[in-house]
């Protein structure tokens, strides 16, 4: 079985970029759904068309069709996955502890509205995939990416809309899988208000210290 860890909070938490630095440190495969999701819409696949809309709208896709995404987007060579985005809710997390040796889940710990404020601000490079933040991580020049000059765009399931869906999305089915890891002994939680540089030190103090 493969080893997975996995990020665990509300949209906006920071998961992302935590899972990302973890996954460069410890050589393991980063797997995002969302950004897998979104790069089978903008390329046009059937499943990219089936998704779009549920997307748009902020709620869930389809598990199975989860399922299938991680299963062709593994990288059988690697010596463990890191996970963010995933699982959602409890039939996933019961996926992932029936595939996977499930090393650790890192809870980003960060209130509602920080994080409603904190996807407002976010901003993508719709060339190259880059992610910005207007407040904690502007590009050099604004409105341009500062790897390839292209100019940024809000994520389309970042509108008020979506954005209120998905954090309801995330009390209504994600929040439960806190108690679900914790009683499994699994869960560490993170205070998302720290510092990316913070935050990534307490994961590689916690990774390291078996
Ligand atoms: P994210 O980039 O993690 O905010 O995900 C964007 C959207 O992709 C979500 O609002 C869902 O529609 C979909 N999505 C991402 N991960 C999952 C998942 N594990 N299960 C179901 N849908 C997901």
């Amino acid at each position: 079985m493969i080893d997975a860890i996995v990020f665990l909070g509300i949209q906006g938490s920071g998961k992302g970029t935590q899972a990302e630095l973890l996954a460069a440190h410890i050589r393991y495969q980063h797997i995002n759904i969302g950004d897998l999701l979104r790069e089978q819409i903008s390329r046009k696949t059937e499943l990219g068309k089936k998704v779009n809309s549920t997307i748009l709208r902020g709620d869930l896709v389809p598990d199975d069709l989860v399922f299938e995404l991680i299963r062709t987007s593994l990288d059988q060579d690697c010596p463990g996955v890191i996970f963010d985005g995933f699982p959602r809710n409890l039939a996933q997390a019961e996926y992932l502890s029936k595939h996977y040796r499930l090393v650790r889940v890192y809870y980003l710990d960060l209130k509602e509205e920080d994080a409603i404020k904190r996807i407002q601000g976010r901003r993508l490079c719709p060339k190259c995939g880059a992610n910005y933040h207007l407040l904690s991580h502007p590009p050099q020049k604004p409105g341009i990416c500062d790897n390839c000059g292209a100019t940024l765009i809000t994520r389309a399931d970042d509108s008020p809309q979506a954005i209120e869906q998905r954090v309801k999305a995330f009390f209504a089915e994600t929040f439960a899988l806190k108690s679900f890891f914790e009683s499994k002994g699994l869960l560490k939680s993170l205070p998302a208000e720290k510092s990316i540089t913070q935050i990534h030190n307490l994961v590689l103090k916690d990774i390291h210290k078996d």
